[in-house]
């Protein structure tokens, strides 16, 4: 049965290659221009000046992160620049501007890295499996040792944030220390991926008066966390244990807007698909970072 199928499947193809006249117009339209090159997007290094600065965000239409859409393919872009929809509040919970946007939802953070190849394509995997996106919020110090790794989430659609350079506690710092701490991180990510972050997060949540007042200069939006995952206390020795941990830490502090801190750690990799599938059977969806209002003067965070 299959082979007489294939019979005649070959038979047909030495007709049309012997006739010479339909192989030419095979892959009907598209293909036919870049006949070299068939991989649908390629990785270009500099995509840049296609996204603008992604804080020009006055009319509300505008561009979010300003890292996650992959503008390669104008016709093709399925996922349109979202709709700003959400700011956050003085605590860092994500709040709905309007009656009737839906408030269950959370929103996804990874912070320090980028570290490790198997690790960011583990969290990418499973935000793409649940069509979530997550800021990743990165270090200066790493991006150095493995620019790669920052291309690599940058490529595969998720918005990245600014942790600053040294991940070091800011608050305290002469302010051209913490401008150098969070400037160079804002160069080097648009050096790479051709965007410039709009979310700042200090480290250890310390960034004091002068890391807001440095933050809003560079037209971020400054945000520390309301549901930490406590993935960073977890030690390496428990390791079968705590993804359970993380889930139990996170569900344990929900609420509706949490702002929920996690890190590129392998439990907190290992724990995401259960995490994000128990979060949806709750009724919570995630937030896209492009959907929040990065403005800095009104109501969000002061
Ligand atoms: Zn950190």
């Amino acid at each position: 049965m299959l082979n007489k199928k294939l019979l005649v499947i070959a038979a047909t193809c030495l007709i049309l290659s012997a006739c010479g006249q339909k192989t030419d117009q095979l892959p009907s339209d598209s293909n036919a221009k870049s006949s070299s090159q068939t991989q649908p997007e390629t990785p270009t290094e500099n995509k840049s000046p296609a996204t603008k600065p992604a804080q020009e965000i006055d009319n509300k239409a505008g561009n979010g992160s300003g890292t996650n859409v992959p503008s390669k393919d104008s016709k093709e872009q399925t996922s349109a620049v979202p709709e700003i929809k959400y700011h956050m509040n003085k605590v860092y919970n994500i709040v709905p501007n309007e009656e009737g946007t839906e408030k269950k939802v959370v929103l996804l953070t990874f912070d320090d890295g980028p570290k490790n190849k198997e690790w960011i394509n583990g969290i990418i995997d499973v935000l793409d499996k649940h069509k979530a996106k997550a800021i990743f919020f990165v270090n200066g110090y790493r991006i150095k040792e493995n620019p790669e790794l920052l291309k690599l989430i940058h490529d595969r659609g998720q918005p990245i944030g600014n942790h600053s350079w040294d991940h070091i506690s800011l608050k305290s710092q002469p302010l051209p220390k913490v401008k150098k701490q969070i400037e160079d991180v804002q160069k080097i990510v648009k050096e790479l991926t051709g965007d410039t972050p709009v979310f700042f997060r200090p480290p250890f949540g310390e960034g004091g008066d002068v890391g807001r007042k440095v933050a809003k200069e560079n037209k971020l939006l400054y945000m520390t966390w309301s549901n930490g995952s406590l993935d960073w206390t977890l030690k390496t020795k428990d390791k079968n244990s705590n993804p359970d941990k993380v889930i139990k830490n996170v569900l344990d502090q929900l609420h509706p807007g949490a702002n929920i801190l996690m890190h590129e750690l392998p439990w907190t990799v290992e724990a995401l698909d259960t995490l994000l599938t128990k979060l949806e059977a709750k009724g919570y969806s995630f937030v896209d970072p492009a959907s929040i209002s990065t403005e800095t003067t009104t109501n969000a965070n002061k």
